[in-house]
């Protein structure tokens, strides 16, 4: 059976391409795919109010959320699928939420 490298994979495989019943079979492969763009969704990082407390950070499925120097960053849009969990969790507002307009 033959199938298309997880390394070979980019943004542009057309369906011929992919793996038997999209069968993945290795891990690490999620920065090959924008998954954000199924998002309906999305939050709105507010700098200012953020205390830094990253309780946002673990709860993200997506880790969406980028931690630099122990800080938060804004948002990894290409992964964050806009499920509001991050902005349920928020306990400083420093997080909005939203319908996504594109
Ligand atoms: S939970 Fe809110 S205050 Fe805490 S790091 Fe995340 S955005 Fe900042
Ligand atoms: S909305 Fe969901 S996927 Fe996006 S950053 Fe927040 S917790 Fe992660």
């Amino acid at each position: 059976m033959s199938f298309t490298k997880f390394e070979d994979i980019n943004e542009n495989i057309s369906w011929h391409d992919i793996t038997p019943g999209g069968e993945v079979y290795e891990g690490g492969t999620s920065r090959y795919f924008k998954t954000g763009e199924w998002r309906s969704m999305i939050p709105t990082f507010i700098a200012e109010k953020c205390k830094q407390c990253l309780l946002c950070v673990p709860v993200c499925p997506d880790s969406a959320i980028p931690v630099k120097d122990q800080k938060r960053l804004d948002f990894d849009f290409d992964h964050c699928k806009g499920c509001g969990v991050c902005y349920k969790v928020c306990p400083f507002g420093a997080i909005e939420f939203g319908v996504e307009e594109k």
